[in-house]
């Protein structure tokens, strides 16, 4: 296939496109760098396969000569990160909604098939665990920011699916829960990256609220293969599906874990969401996913759990000896 991938220099879309490229696929990647590095691409740079364009999903023009070329789009681009979403809920918003505005109106024009990425935040509050595709979505207040992210999520997923009823183009939805692994940045506030960093500084390991809090984390290659799999798939076409893995953890028994793992000496410091964020911020005390779907479906099942992708976060983040972790 030829794919072309938006947010491609991300985290999630750089492993993408190295496992597209291994699978024999063209690749290329549209990217503003807004979040996303050169760095994450910079091996694939001379792959005759590959290619690349710095620029915005909100370049129309662009976007339409990009999406003529490929068979496939997945959409990845996006503004990423519970505190950057905090911090800057304008460029959020408009580029969570106005990118995939563009992206979808000219991915119909030629009928090509869209892979939109979505996310477990759009479950919100809900309490109704593990979190099933069909379930409702649950949104706090609009003067709390955070849920700025998951509603314009919301809101995508809602213009992918009416493009798909209305205008027959074809749309596969992933919600991804946590995903993580190597190349992810601990600079938009991700906790993997974030507590492993300042374990191998020796810095306070900063865990927000109590700490009770639970999470599963998916390692990006089983997302990848994910992605992969669901792209090839026909059946799977207007449908939403969880990607996701069902092993649970504390934030707390992370942070110990982190620094059992990194041999560090730092000390676990408890920090209110307030000062972490701001004030009145809501956090989701849990978030689990249904993966039956996708189970049903390509036979998804995670193959990779956390202590393998926290040992290859942490050999990716050491420094040589002698330097000093970024
Ligand atoms: N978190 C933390 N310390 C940090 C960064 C994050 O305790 O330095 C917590 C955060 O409050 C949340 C969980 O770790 O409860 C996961 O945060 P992340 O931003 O990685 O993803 P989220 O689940 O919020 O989308």
């Amino acid at each position: 296939m030829h794919a072309l991938i938006t947010g491609g220099a991300g985290f999630i879309g750089s492993h993408l496109s190295d496992a597209l490229l291994a699978a024999g696929h063209h690749v290329h990647v549209l990217d503003d760098l807004s979040t996303g590095a050169m760095a994450n691409i910079a091996h694939l740079k001379a792959h005759a396969r590959f290619g690349y364009t710095i620029d915005s999903v909100a370049n129309e023009p662009l976007v339409a000569e990009l999406v003529d070329g490929a068979d496939v789009v997945f959409h990845l681009a996006a503004a990423v990160g519970v505190r950057k979403i905090v911090e800057e809920p304008v460029a959020t918003i408009e580029t969570n909604v106005h990118g995939t505005e563009v992206l979808l109106r000219q991915a119909n024009k030629k009928k090509r098939l869209v892979v939109l990425a979505s996310t477990s935040e759009v479950y919100g509050k809900s309490t109704d665990f593990p979190f099933r595709e069909e379930a409702d979505l649950v949104m706090g207040p609009t003067h709390k920011h955070r849920w700025a992210y998951a509603c314009s999520k919301a809101l995508d997923e809602f213009l992918a699916l009416a493009y798909y009823k209305e205008r027959r183009l074809p749309v596969i939805i992933v919600r991804l829960f946590n995903t993580v692994g190597p190349r992810q940045t601990g600079q938009y506030g991700m906790v993997i990256p974030t507590f492993v960093g300042q374990a191998l500084r020796a810095d306070a390991i900063t865990v927000h609220g109590d700490g009770q809090q639970l999470r599963s984390f998916t390692y990006v290659g089983d997302v990848v293969r994910a992605l992969v799999a669901l792209a090839q798939e026909p059946r799977a076409i207007g449908q939403v599906f969880n990607i996701g893995n069902g092993e649970e953890i504390s934030i707390l028994a992370l942070a110990e874990k982190v620094k059992a793992m990194t041999g560090s000496t730092s000390d676990i410091v408890k920090i209110p969401y307030e000062e972490a964020y701001e004030s009145g911020f809501e956090d989701m005390a849990r978030r689990v996913p249904d993966i039956s779907r996708i189970a049903a479906l390509i036979g998804y099942a995670p193959s990779v759990g956390l202590d393998q992708v926290l040992t290859e976060v942490i050999a990716s983040m050491r420094p040589p000896a002698g330097a000093p972790v970024d």
